[in-house]
């Protein structure tokens, strides 16, 4: 198969890197991809928001197949469109994608098919919506509706927060994504992601994973795409698994197909987690990053298979062949993320790491001018390694940051603390 993987992440480079592994993979092109990705796939520059230029360049290269990254994308409606060129598509239509792209969308879809998940009220006015927040009190938690970059969250644990994150959605401060709130209950207990494959009707689970949101030691600091991750997560037991996919995961797919925008791709389930019980906090339509990088170290080349199964309405066929493994990625990210960051800055010591199925070093915001690799963005490398234990994976992982020469770089030094503890 020719395949076009859309997106130029850590998650990309983790999806080019399994799918490379499948045989059936014949040419693989990636749009528009980053230094890490150009070494295993052909990079193109696209806009890969424009629905028309990718159906274009698809008919142009005899692609077979076309897997979606990011959340814009979908979003956009880049599927739609090409599905309706007759092209085979991994990634949600954009009104299935509404999942993650519209929290209030989600909380309604919570309402009809039971899914538990926090107390809410949605709100299009300022007054109504800072009178509830006075009526509730704190914590709280105040949340943008529209896609907001991970920017549109507030967990308010003071009545002055919680106004001032209304008055400033309110007031503009995200944009259109702010004009409507959802404003939650403060639920309490231990996050985890969980991945499944869906095809519209069959649901496969694939993974769970834990990431580290802030930028600081010890979950400091302001929040980030992701600073590391691992998987699986300890708190997601097969109990805990099994209650996500029978009360969460396919009510919602039945309802979203109830709807007529049934769900295919992948499902991000955001979970909290107390006393044995699940709770959803978020949708996404999309693997997570840096989550999907130690999901793709797990899988391997069977990833593709799945994804493929999922695209063509066969997951009944699929079944995921599990290791008892760990994996556990760190993020090398440019010093100032997720502020202002300098751009530019040469990586050195990468040739000499190890590149294997147990070892390797996805990347984000990388470049490569002549001989060199140079960090382009915040976030840049995703460090990851594979073991029988996670201890294993740890050591396997920090060795390698160790040996990366980059001074304008920076990570955090207690990824998977709270497994390991
Ligand atoms: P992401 O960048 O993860 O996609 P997002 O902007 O879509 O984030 P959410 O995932 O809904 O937003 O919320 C961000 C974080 O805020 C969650 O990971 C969780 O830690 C916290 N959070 C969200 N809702 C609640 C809640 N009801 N109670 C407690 N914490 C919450």
């Amino acid at each position: 198969m020719n395949i076009l993987i859309l997106g130029s992440g850590g998650r990309e480079h983790a999806l080019a890197w399994a799918t490379a592994q499948n045989p059936k993979c014949d040419k693989l092109f990636v749009a528009p991809g980053n230094a890490g990705i150009a070494e295993l796939a052909t990079c193109v520059a696209l806009d890969i928001n424009d629905g028309a230029a990718v159906v274009t360049f698809a008919e142009k290269e005899a692609i077979d197949f076309v897997i979606i990254g990011p959340e814009a994308p979908l979003a956009a409606g880049v599927s739609d469109t090409l599905r309706t060129a007759g092209i085979l598509t991994f990634g949600p239509s954009a009104a299935a994608a509404q999942l993650e792209a519209s929290k209030a969308f989600t909380k309604e879809i919570c309402d009809a098919s039971g899914a538990p998940t926090a107390g809410y009220a949605h709100f299009t006015e300022h007054g109504p919506a800072r009178a509830y927040v006075q009526a509730q009190g704190a914590p709280i938690v105040i949340k943008a509706d529209g896609l907001a970059a991970g920017k549109g969250v507030v967990v308010a644990m003071t009545l002055e927060e919680a106004l001032e994150a209304v008055d400033d959605m309110f007031g503009g401060s995200l944009g259109t994504a702010g004009a409507e709130v959802v404003i939650e209950e403060f639920m309490e207990g231990e996050e985890a992601s969980f991945f499944v494959l869906c095809d519209g009707e069959e649901a496969l689970p694939l993974g769970t994973a834990q990431d580290h949101k802030r930028v600081g030691e010890g979950d400091t600091g302001p929040n980030t795409g992701g600073m590391g991750a691992y998987s699986p997560a300890p708190v997601m037991t097969d109990e805990i698994i099994a209650k996500t996919m029978e009360e969460i995961v396919r009510p919602t797919l039945r309802e979203m197909a109830r709807r007529g925008t049934p769900y295919q791709g992948v499902l991000f389930v955001g979970l909290m987690i107390k006393d044995g019980a699940p709770r959803l906090v978020e949708y996404n339509a999309r693997f997570g990053d840096p989550e999907c990088q130690v999901l793709m170290m797990r899988l391997g080349a069977q990833a593709f298979d799945h994804i493929q199964a999922a695209a063509e309405g066969r997951l009944n066929e699929a079944k995921v062949h599990w290791a008892d493994d760990h994996a556990l990625t760190v993020v090398m990210a440019a010093k100032g993320y997720p502020a202002a960051y300098e751009k530019g800055t040469v990586i050195r010591g990468l040739e000499a790491l190890p590149q294997s199925s147990s070892q390797m070093v996805f990347h984000a915001g990388t470049a490569r001018s002549a001989e060199t690799v140079t960090a382009v963005g915040g976030r840049v490398l995703a460090v990851t390694a594979r073991a029988d234990t996670l201890e294993e994976a740890h050591r396997l992982a920090y060795d390698m940051t160790r040996q990366i020469d980059w001074p304008e770089g920076f990570f955090r030094s207690d990824i998977g603390w709270r497994a390991l503890k």
